[in-house]
């Protein structure tokens, strides 16, 4: 199985669902498992799975924040429903979630699946107006109950727009998100370090929450169509665990070479049509 498929499956499972946010444990529950909260389980643990004869039983770590809580769910429902074997066993380590590095396919596929339930791109896709921003994510993140790198991945997989999700940890970039009308513009973000340019380098030299810039294209991408754009980067930083996210849009500026080589489409289509040449333009 790869990605397309967990996001085509976990797409048709949320068809359905109208309005935000989405009912993670009634979904589990509708799919024959279980779900319990408990305080008892240790600090690094999101939850554990057990089977109690024919039923699953997910219990997930009340200490836990609660949107934490609903994605471990998810997950849980992922290995089930995808009929992927879990690589970590009954216990699910709360640090690995969302996590990029490392970390084998199946276990990336099952936070996709996650993912895509707790944030349906039909319910967020005509929210994708919106400045792909700080405040944006934040607002988009209380109102789905997800967490904000949640919802930063699934505003992209989803916009229209030609903008970008990077996601670092101390200072190293490890996960990059594009979306479909950047890729189409040829841009593409390279992994390493993050440029030193950027607001997220910036939120983690000077140790603040959050930082923003006005930055060229190239400073993000070394793609060669990088140069006719220029790029708005918010960055937040998750200061506890030298993590940031930044938020990217780009916006095209053109090169002056290029407008002056376009052709002006109604003299050059005219004469094509009729045979004859136009009245000369005064
Ligand atoms: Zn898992």
């Amino acid at each position: 199985m790869d990605e397309l498929t967990a996001i085509g499956r976990a797409r048709r499972l949320v068809a359905g669902i109208s309005s935000a946010p989405v009912d993670a444990y009634g979904l589990a529950t509708a799919h024959g498992m279980e779900v319990k909260e408990s305080d008892q389980l240790g600090e690094g643990e999101a939850g554990n799975t057990f089977r109690k004869g024919t039923k699953t039983i997910i219990v997930v770590n009340k200490n836990n924040h609660p949107f934490r809580r609903r994605f471990t769910v998810l997950h849980e429902l992922a290995h089930h429903f995808l009929e992927l074997p879990s690589k970590h066993g009954a216990s699910i380590p709360s640090s690995d979630l969302e996590r990029f590095v490392g970390r084998p396919p199946e276990e990336k596929m099952c936070d996709v699946f996650a993912a895509e339930c707790l944030v349906p791109a039909h319910l967020i896709r005509p929210l994708t107006d919106s400045p792909f921003s700080v405040k944006t994510v934040q607002r988009l993140s209380d109102d789905f109950e997800a967490s904000r790198p949640c919802i930063a991945s699934s505003f992209v997989r989803s916009c229209p727009n030609p903008i970008a999700y990077v996601f670092a940890e101390n200072g190293r970039i490890s996960n990059v998100l594009t979306s479909a009308a950047l890729r189409e513009h040829r841009v593409f973000i390279q992994d390493g370090r993050l440029p030193s340019s950027s607001a997220a380098a910036r939120a983690l030299a000077n140790d603040t929450s959050s930082e923003n810039a006005e930055l060229d294209g190239t400073d993000w991408s070394s793609s060669d169509a990088a140069d006719q754009f220029v790029c708005t980067e918010e960055a937040l930083h998750l200061r506890g665990w030298k993590q940031t996210l930044s938020f990217l849009t780009f916006e095209r500026v053109g090169s002056a070479r290029h407008e002056v080589a376009e052709p002006d489409e109604s003299e050059e289509l005219l004469p094509e049509l009729t045979g004859h040449l136009p009245w000369p333009k005064k």
